[in-house]
């Protein structure tokens, strides 16, 4: 079995005091049962402060306070669970974050999520082009069915023309929309604002931007970071276009990468790429109904 990774991921790692938007404030943050278990054998004032902590009405969790921060979360924005105890005493979404994943029967593919400042300004920044490295590897072949072999040619092409610096990112858009049948809807920016606007929220923040969203005259097709905008582009394919083995719809998967770089480009004049892409992801990629609404949004004409 194969991990395979993006040639950025290894270089992360967590600004944790320095962090202006810590997943540690406003994020459900849920323990795993070895953890659960292990915090029970915790001894003195941290292990009383677990207990104490942690509320077990559903999935075990804990208990954020007032403002929505982890009760762990000190004053200097670092972590009383790492300091008290070390790493390894984190629970698994807390060591995890912001990685995501997808299955695949030969491995897994691994990423970096956008909603993390860091991994924003690492995506974003990085200066090599996208590409794939295998970051671990037991040597065991396992066959890829037929329908992963096509969504690994599919991959490859649509990165192979996000990456065409030969045509302006805007021509590399529309490009991939036309290859894969992807058809955004002819909105203005308004009455996009105002389907965002209907979506789930997560951070009254995001008002702010849609706000801004609705007030332009259209949607951004290019960026003058043009290479910050191939980043987006190429994070937005590989994180999304995996899930076609679960419906064999390429084409929402393609327009709704397109679709992303575009309202996250625009948000840029204002806000700075960074920031519109970690507001855009925290609040759409970590909704499953966010995710679909907009999926649904976008023409389904092709499949593999
Ligand atoms: S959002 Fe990212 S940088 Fe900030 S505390 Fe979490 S993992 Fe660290």
């Amino acid at each position: 079995m194969r991990i395979i990774a993006p040639n950025y991921y290894k270089k992360f790692s967590c600004i944790a005091d320095k962090c202006q938007h810590s997943c540690c404030v406003g994020w459900e943050i849920d323990i795993d049962a070895d953890t659960y278990e292990m915090y029970h054998l915790v001894e003195g004032e941290i292990g009383e402060r677990l207990w104490n902590c942690i509320s077990c009405d559903g999935e075990p969790h804990f208990i954020l306070d007032e403002n929505g921060r982890c009760p762990f979360l000190n004053s200097e924005g670092l972590c009383d669970i790492i300091t008290e105890c070390g790493e390894d005493a984190l629970c698994d979404i807390c060591a995890d974050h912001p990685r995501f994943r997808n299955y695949r029967s030969d491995g897994i593919d691994i990423g970096l999520g956008l909603c993390c400042e860091a991994a924003a300004s690492l995506i974003l920044g990085f200066e090599e082009p996208f590409c794939l490295e295998i970051i671990e590897d037991d040597g065991h072949e396992i066959e890829c069915s037929a329908d992963e072999i096509a969504l690994n040619k599919a991959f490859a092409s649509a990165i192979a023309v996000a990456q065409d610096r030969m045509l302006s990112f805007g021509d590399r858009c529309e490009k991939l929309s036309g290859t894969f049948g992807a058809k955004l809807p002819d909105y203005s920016p308004l009455e996009w604002a105002k389907f965002y606007s209907s979506l789930e929220r997560l951070d009254s923040a995001w008002d702010e931007c849609l706000e801004y969203l609705g007030k332009c005259d259209k949607l951004a097709v290019d960026y003058k970071d043009e290479r910050a905008a191939e980043n987006l582009l190429c994070y937005f394919l590989y994180r999304h276009m995996a899930s076609v083995l679960e419906d064999n719809d390429i084409s929402s998967k393609v327009g709704f990468a397109v679709l992303s770089c575009r309202v996250v480009l625009t948000l840029a004049e204002s806000f700075g790429i960074e920031e519109a892409a970690r507001m855009y992801s925290s609040e759409i990629e970590y909704s499953d109904e966010n995710l679909a609404k907009i999926l649904s949004k976008v023409d389904i004409e092709y499949y593999i």
